[in-house]
């Protein structure tokens, strides 16, 4: 299961509380996150998010990204759910599409590496927390006033922040069997209300 969208969405505030709820019945969790989730998936990470990637391009990022994803997905991801474990993503292959895709990444190189870095692992339920970019950049910042330093991607323009929500939205129009839109502008616990719904109807006997 995946957990997708923009800056301030909440993403992680509620995987902690889905996990928790999961775990509260018994089921065995793993929470992880792109890009990361593995040591060398967290190196990749820091090395694009802090700026150090100088003069690599949109098409060398998203090899970043996906050689991050591969090894994420075959050390973390694939070997947990062989276990028979729940996997909770803040982000995964959607966010590729949406942030490399709207920055003008080939379609075509962009499924070559999805499908070179994923193979078969697909999630079986996608969140997408959508909000207007001035609310979550609002609270994003308001984060970072508590210690938490922009990164790279987080320091840029109202109108590319908007067009990754249309992209985001237009995924799940596209794919309605995976992904449930939920508004993420509302108070946190009615958000959780609506991911809990979502997954007890989609995803529990
Ligand atoms: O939301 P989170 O802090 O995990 O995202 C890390 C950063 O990486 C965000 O600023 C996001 O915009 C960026 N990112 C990206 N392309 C991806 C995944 C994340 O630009 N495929």
């Amino acid at each position: 299961m995946t957990f997708e969208g923009g800056e301030g969405a909440g993403k992680s505030t509620q995987i902690r509380r889905l996990a928790e709820a999961l775990r509260k019945r018994g089921a065995n969790v793993v929470v992880t996150r792109e890009p990361g989730g593995t040591e060398t998936a967290e190196r990749i990470r820091d090395f694009l998010l802090s700026g150090k990637a100088i003069g690599l391009g949109v098409e060398g990022e998203s090899i970043l990204f996906a050689a991050a994803r591969a090894d994420h997905v075959d050390r973390v991801i694939r070997p947990a759910l062989e276990r028979g474990e729940w996997v909770l993503s803040d982000r995964f292959f959607d966010s590729t599409r949406a942030y490399q895709g709207s920055d003008g990444v080939d379609e075509k190189l962009l499924a070559a590496l999805e499908h070179l870095a994923v193979g078969a692992v697909r999630p079986n339920l996608t969140i997408i927390l959508d909000l207007p970019v001035e609310i979550g950049l609002g609270r994003a910042t308001r984060r970072r006033g508590e210690g938490d330093v922009a990164d790279r991607f987080e320091r840029e323009t109202l109108d590319r922040h908007e067009k990754r929500r249309q992209a985001f939205l237009e995924i799940a129009r596209r794919d309605p069997g995976r992904c449930v839109v939920i508004d993420a502008s509302r108070p946190e616990d009615d958000v959780a209300a609506d991911i809990w719904k979502a997954v007890e109807v989609r995803l529990l006997p």
